[in-house]
């Protein structure tokens, strides 16, 4: 997509769309679903709140569920990207939500919570279909870890998305221009996030809003005009740019993709 293009509006771009010329990339349809959204099915108030705070502070849209049956209906009627399961949750144990997730031939990447002393448990949660475990008391910075391991593994992406001279590596979360690595708030790294995933496609505000916020949380219209404004000014010397489609959402531009794993 070329700079002046930029300038065109929405009307120019549909008309733009049936002609040999546009990229095909941007034909695609959106298969990619929005990207690293949890669901956090926790009974206990304590450990939910400090996961739930931290997973947020590292711009995840988390949902919280406190029953196993809360969960299930959770899961059967919204797309996520990875499910953190306590085994021991009232009304259905975690394993049966595992088991129903399962049957129901979802590859969402799981990753359980279980006791100390819960060998068997672990073992049986591993058994049907789990695909990590932590065990109660856990390091919050582990957790993390294993979550960014776990949700890179979903999306089937590179480690390494390159944009131009920008650079965004999925793992560490950390954004670099030629190689220089530039200071960006939770939410901001969120949006980049969705923007590096479909470079040269349009993304609308709605999943921007949906990918920045869990239930409880409120992200306005408004509100993603000012972050995207701030990314703008903060991605300026990169090349790279954050395109108004007037009316239907933005693109994120770039003369010359290159996408590159750097695992
Ligand atoms: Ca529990």
């Amino acid at each position: 997509m070329r700079a002046h293009e930029a300038r065109h509006s929405a009307s120019d771009r549909v008309k733009e769309s049936s002609r040999l010329e546009f990229k095909p990339v941007c034909l695609q349809p959106t298969y990619i679903v929005i990207l690293m959204r949890i669901l956090l099915a926790e009974d206990d108030p304590v450990i939910a709140d400090g996961l739930g705070r931290a997973l947020r502070r590292a711009g995840y849209a988390v949902d919280h569920v406190a029953s196993g049956a809360d969960a299930d209906a959770a899961l059967a009627s919204q797309p996520y990207d990875l499910l953190i399961l306590d085994l021991g949750l009232p009304k259905l144990p975690g394993i049966e939500v595992l088991k129903r997730l399962r049957a129901r031939k979802s590859a969402l990447p799981v990753l359980i919570l279980t006791a100390q002393d819960g060998v068997e448990e672990r073992v049986r949660g591993l058994d049907a279909g789990a695909d990590d475990y932590l065990t109660k008391p856990f390091a919050l910075p582990e957790l993390e870890a294993r979550v960014r391991a776990l949700t890179r593994r979903g999306t089937g992406q590179p480690r390494c998305i390159e944009v131009g001279c920008l650079s965004y590596d999925q793992a560490d979360r950390v954004v670099r221009i030629n190689g220089e690595m530039i200071e960006l708030s939770a939410r901001e790294i969120g949006l980049l996030e969705v923007f590096v995933l479909r470079v040269g496609r349009l993304v609308s505000k709605d999943q921007l809003v949906d990918h920045l916020c869990g239930w409880g949380d409120e992200v306005s219209s408004n509100a993603i005009e000012v972050y995207v404004h701030r990314l703008r000014k903060k991605l300026e010397d990169s090349g790279v740019r954050i395109v108004t489609v007037r009316g239907l959402g933005y693109c994120l531009e770039n003369p010359d993709v290159a996408q590159a794993s750097k695992v």
